[in-house]
């Protein structure tokens, strides 16, 4: 592995250690979802342009991978407004103390609604609906990897698996660029084979 392969795992790995230390500084109940929901946006954001660098040779300043993982922070952000809708109230205080875990917190859709995508993309052969499969993935599995550190996932309707802990939370996370690039590789679709990608993973 490369010597910046090696800093952006350093990189996603260190935003989440230091959203978390954030988060568990903050006494009053609105910062602290603030920093939380902040950091699931970093992550997503990170995570999607780190599944680029490990496709291949976009650079940084591309102007498609910068929205692109916007759009990855934006959702992993906009995940949470499921806490509201389920609460039915814009209060904090509602939104964080629902007695079960709200529905786009549930890993099973969006890995469905991924595979959807990647197959609607795999019959039409679009780019556009297999890029957005990929980054619903990463939006989605980042912050539910990031909240399975003290919940576990929520796979309906096989049930929950046991809390990761921080020490497997954070390789996963560090390791979910990896995976999904490697995904994007062995599909070997059509955003797959995309010219600003090699044909390789360039993690060696
Ligand atoms: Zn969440």
């Amino acid at each position: 592995m490369d010597k910046f392969n090696i800093l952006r795992c350093l990189l996603l790995g260190l935003t989440a250690v230091t959203g978390d230390q954030l988060v568990l500084n903050q006494h009053n109940a609105v910062r602290k979802a603030l920093c939380d929901n902040v950091t699931h946006a970093v992550i997503g954001f990170i995570t999607w342009i780190n599944v680029h660098y490990y496709l291949g040779q976009m650079t940084f300043f591309s102007n498609r991978l910068l929205v692109q993982s916007l759009v990855c922070g934006v959702i992993s952000s906009a995940i949470d407004v499921d806490h509201f809708i389920a609460a039915q109230s814009l209060h904090i205080k509602d939104a964080t103390s629902l007695s079960k875990r709200p529905f786009l917190h549930c890993t099973t859709l969006p890995l469905a609604v991924a595979l959807v995508l990647l197959l609607l993309g795999c019959h039409l052969r679009s780019a556009t609906f297999e890029a957005f499969g990929w980054m619903l993935l990463a939006s989605f599995l980042s912050h539910h990897i990031r909240d399975a550190a003290r919940r576990g996932f929520w796979l309906w309707p096989f049930g929950s698996t046991v809390p990761l802990g921080s020490g497997l939370y954070i390789s996963l996370t560090v390791l979910l660029p990896l995976l999904l690039s490697y995904g994007v590789i062995y599909t070997n679709g059509v955003f797959g084979r995309l010219k600003s990608h090699q044909a390789t993973v360039s993690v060696v």
